[in-house]
């Protein structure tokens, strides 16, 4: 058990003034599962009027009463330090927040108001530990159990339910049965809790390395029916013949892929929800049966997803492309360069090697994954082949200021149209993009009304819609 020297010296400086102090919760169960804490936390009896005068170089936060120390260490991890008086919490109405905080005498006061056992341990500068609740047994047995009665803690704070499941993800530990049994009579409490804090939880659960039991856990406790229902859509949905799981077990499997592979937020999530669509979109029974659309079906769905549990903009974009082209069809010989551009149009570059990572997860996770590192090598190849063709309007050889000079026409939604076009076209022939065949191009574009311009590319979006389709019906979907 070894406390940072850093965090030590910050204990001592309180002992010396005569006060009680400890580091508290995370940091200590950390430590004793041989584990680098990731912030430090210290709990102790001065007030924090004392704190302050004892560390001056400090930020106070009155809601909490903790006072955060900057110590200008060298090593980031404890850059601050965390320190909050003895603390009990008044009685929850709201099944959220405390009516009111109050400082307390004691450390097992401190430790009384934690949430599980193994959150709710101290360790003083001399390496006593503070352990009332037993936590360094569950820590050895890695069990998951309130501080006191179950029911009174998890309907206390909602929250808990979440941070439960959370510590049995990303420490690979299971959940005590009376605790369990909590979080399914309460499950339903998680409606108290704001959006932005499940969505915490949520995403710490799918970036551990066990984000499928999560998931899983999420739903046998019934929480998950209050973060993803549509998930839940797929239980029991069978597939055709080039499945052997149901809709509901292949996007965890697709997810645990990209968990196992250690890859980034949005694919493990694009990966769960890749297949969203299905339930929806099912047609037929057995061997045969159908989801055409489901990608397009999928998108809309994981976008009200995603908003709905306020996920930043950017990250809902990128998750939402991923599930829109997971389904890109790619067969040596009959995918040409064009395809390959528009594809790289729809999704950006910036996401092409994710979308191949969620292909391959979705190919792992059938449980029917055929042989294709071919045909993926040469889809790569084709990538790079074509990724300097122009793919977006940026990189058209032309811009909207160049038009309007060269045409003499005012800004105005022609413009785009005008682009855009030009952008269709390079799409199918990337030898257009020079300034000089690119502006040719607009002139005879501008004797078209901004109407017909628009209604024409709608015309070829059409038609490229009815090519993929087609394809795909050659395809498993
Ligand atoms: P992490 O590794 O995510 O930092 P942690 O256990 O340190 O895990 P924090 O959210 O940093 O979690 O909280 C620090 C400590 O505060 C916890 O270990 C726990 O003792 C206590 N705590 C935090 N949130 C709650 C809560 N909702 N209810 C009761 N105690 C809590
Ligand atoms: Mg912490």
């Amino acid at each position: 058990m070894e406390i940072h020297p850093k965090v030590r010296e910050v204990l001592t400086t309180l002992e010396e003034h005569s006060h009680r102090a400890y580091a508290v919760g995370g940091c200590v169960r950390d430590i004793m599962m041989g584990r680098t804490p990731t912030d430090w936390d210290i709990t102790t009896s001065a007030t924090p009027e004392q704190i302050q005068e004892l560390f001056p170089d400090n930020f106070y936060d009155n809601a909490f009463g903790t006072v955060t120390v900057k110590t200008r260490d060298e090593d980031p991890l404890v850059r601050t330090i965390q320190i909050t008086p003895f603390r009990i919490e008044g009685k929850y109405s709201d099944q959220r927040h405390p009516d009111e905080i109050r400082f307390a005498k004691t450390i097992e006061e401190d430790l009384s108001r934690r949430d599980f056992t193994v959150n709710a341990m101290a360790l003083s500068a001399d390496g006593t530990l503070v352990d009332p609740y037993d936590g360094r047994a569950d820590l050895a047995a890695k069990v998951i159990r309130a501080v006191g009665d179950a029911d009174a803690r998890i309907t206390e704070d909602a929250l808990r339910m979440m941070r439960a499941v959370r510590f049995a993800a990303t420490l690979d530990f299971s959940i005590h049965e009376a605790t369990l049994k909590a979080l399914t009579r309460h499950a339903a409490l998680l409606e108290r809790i704001s959006a932005e804090r499940i969505r915490d939880e949520l995403t710490k659960i799918i970036n551990s390395a066990r984000a499928m039991e999560g998931i899983q856990l999420l739903d046998d406790t019934g929480l998950l029916r209050f973060i993803i229902p549509e998930l839940r859509e797929g239980v029991g949905v069978e597939q055709n013949l080039h499945h052997i799981y149901t809709v509901w077990e292949h996007n965890l499997r697709t997810m645990h892929y990209a968990a196992q592979k250690g890859y980034s937020f949005p694919v493990r999530m694009a990966c769960l929800l890749h297949d969203v669509g299905k339930p929806r979109t099912k047609r037929g029974q057995g061997r045969h049966c159908t989801f055409y659309a489901h990608d397009a079906v999928g998108a809309t769905m994981a976008k009200k997803i995603m908003e709905r549990l306020r996920y930043p903009g950017e990250v809902v974009d990128a998750v939402v492309r991923l599930v829109r082209y997971h389904m890109f069809y790619y067969s040596v010989g009959e995918v040409t360069e064009s395809s390959v551009r528009r594809l790289i149009a729809n999704v950006g570059l910036e996401h092409i090697d994710d979308l191949l990572r969620l292909r391959e997860g979705d190919r792992i996770g059938s449980g029917t994954p055929k042989a294709v590192p071919y045909k993926l090598r040469h889809l790569k190849y084709m990538i790079d082949k074509v990724s300097h063709d122009p793919i977006s309007v940026k990189m058209l050889k032309v811009n909207g200021e160049d038009i309007m000079q060269s045409l003499g026409i005012p800004p105005g939604p022609k413009i785009g149209l005008i682009l855009n076009t030009l952008l269709a076209e390079a799409l199918d022939d990337p030898n257009i993009n020079t300034r000089e065949l690119l502006l040719k191009r607009a002139e005879g574009l501008n004797t078209s009304s901004a109407a017909d311009l628009k209604s024409s590319l709608e015309r070829i979006e059409r038609a490229r819609d009815a090519e993929e389709k087609e394809r795909m019906k050659k395809y498993y979907v």
